[in-house]
């Protein structure tokens, strides 16, 4: 299970608390080199570690202990409340627009879960009985189109292509039209991925935000590679400004860094999170819940 080492870790972190009658520097210093190891073998961001440490201890030395907390428990609340706060600290909401449709881009490199995650997202929308569009922009990868329309098929929500012989910048041009017609309020493009980032693939998003101007940039990552995935969400958003980041893979055994290191390296939040092949596994992400998670 995701988080399974790091949560095993804090919780020896804290037990090392257990008995203590104050919250005095040793203490918090000794627990807290613990915390760092275990972040830091989560593959958290070093800097991100380094400072969420430095503020854990300064909130917690010389704090009065609530009276029905222990000190081990103080900390623990504090580590909480820090880590809920590094995820981006609430739900982090969809941006849709005044004037439908609302369009979201879909970035992401291949095999991070993109295109599922767009069917997944079609999905969250028809629950909230929005009437979204899929749009085939993803004309690289000779199966993507089809999977989208598989995808489109199984929920029932229509699946904009023009074929591969088609820029996507016109493809997703001709889609919000298509969607303006139709009576169709959330447009969600997928759109190339590729094995690296590479300049023609930035080019090509660029011009499609230029002409779409979407209301959300969502860059899905796949959670299991840890920092690599939030070294591609840092380069993504200094070229496209991304507005939030889908973490997927969540599922499997990830060690937690991405979750931990996105929204801190980046700034911008992490707004869903995929936990499985199927359609329904996709959450709003909750900074909370994933907190509690982690802390087992
Ligand atoms: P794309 O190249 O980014 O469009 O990636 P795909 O959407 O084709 O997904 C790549 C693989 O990852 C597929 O086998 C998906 O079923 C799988 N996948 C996507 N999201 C998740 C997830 O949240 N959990 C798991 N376990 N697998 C996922």
């Amino acid at each position: 299970m995701a988080f399974e080492s790091l949560a095993n870790r804090l919780q020896n972190a804290f037990d090392k608390l257990r008995g203590r009658g104050k919250i005095d520097e040793t203490v918090v210093n000794e627990a807290m080199r613990e915390v760092r190891l275990a972040l830091l073998e989560a593959d958290v961001n070093f800097k991100v570690v380094k400072d969420f440490v430095a503020r854990v201890k300064e909130r917690a030395v010389g704090q009065d202990v609530m009276k029905s907390l222990t000190p081990g428990q103080m900390v623990i609340k504090i580590v909480n409340e820090e880590l809920v706060e590094l995820m981006g600290g609430s739900v982090a909401q969809l941006t849709m627009a005044h004037r439908p449709p609302t369009v979201i881009m879909m970035a992401g490199l291949q095999g991070a879960g993109k295109t599922t995650t767009t069917g997944k997202l079609a999905k969250y929308l028809q629950k909230q009985n929005r009437k979204p569009l899929l749009v085939a922009g993803d004309i690289y990868r000779p199966a993507a189109i089809k999977q989208l329309q598989v995808l489109g098929e199984q929920l029932g929500v229509p699946v904009f292509t023009l074929g591969d012989q088609v820029s996507p910048v016109e493809i997703a041009r001709q889609a919000i039209d298509h969607a303006k017609t139709n009576h169709l309020d959330v447009v969600l493009i997928d759109t190339a991925g590729r094995l690296h980032i590479d300049e023609a693939l930035m080019d090509e998003l660029k011009q499609i935000r230029e002409v779409t101007k979407p209301d959300e940039i969502l860059l899905v990552v796949d959670a299991m590679t840890g920092q690599d995935a939030v070294n591609v969400a840092e380069s993504f958003n200094s070229q496209l400004e991304l507005t939030g980041v889908v973490l997927t893979k969540l599922d499997g055994d990830t060690r937690g860094g991405a979750a931990l290191s996105v929204k801190a390296v980046t700034g911008k939040p992490i707004k869903f999170a995929a936990m499985g092949e199927k359609l329904d596994a996709l959450e709003a992400f909750h900074p909370d819940r994933m907190a509690s998670r982690i802390l087992g």
